[in-house]
């Protein structure tokens, strides 16, 4: 292993064949990168859904039930505070939430 260590060190002085190996090298970081940019990716936009204070369901955004005061939340909030879909507007089934 010592002795590999020192060969290298006297071929970046050398002709072009250990500037393969360089290039190797500075593979690796590069990569480690990419691996950053792909974790912050997916980041699913939540559903929105709105609920009427003291109602039962919750509403997509064009239902007749859904006024200017009526609360936006997210599906997930809707269906943990035990709202039901709507039956009179495609509102978005409760399996809609992704995470
Ligand atoms: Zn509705």
């Amino acid at each position: 292993m010592q002795i590999v260590g020192a060969g290298t060190q006297a071929e970046v002085y050398g002709p072009p064949l250990p500037s393969d190996m360089v290039e190797g090298t500075s593979v690796q970081p590069s990569s480690i990168v990419v691996r950053i940019e792909e974790s912050t990716e997916p980041t699913p936009e939540p559903v929105y859904v709105y609920c009427n204070t003291g109602g039962r369901n919750y509403h997509s955004q064009e239902c007749k039930y859904v006024y200017e005061h009526t609360p936006r939340v997210t599906l997930r909030k809707a269906v943990e505070a035990s709202y039901t879909k709507c039956p009179y507007c495609n509102a978005p089934d409760s399996s809609a939430i992704f995470d």
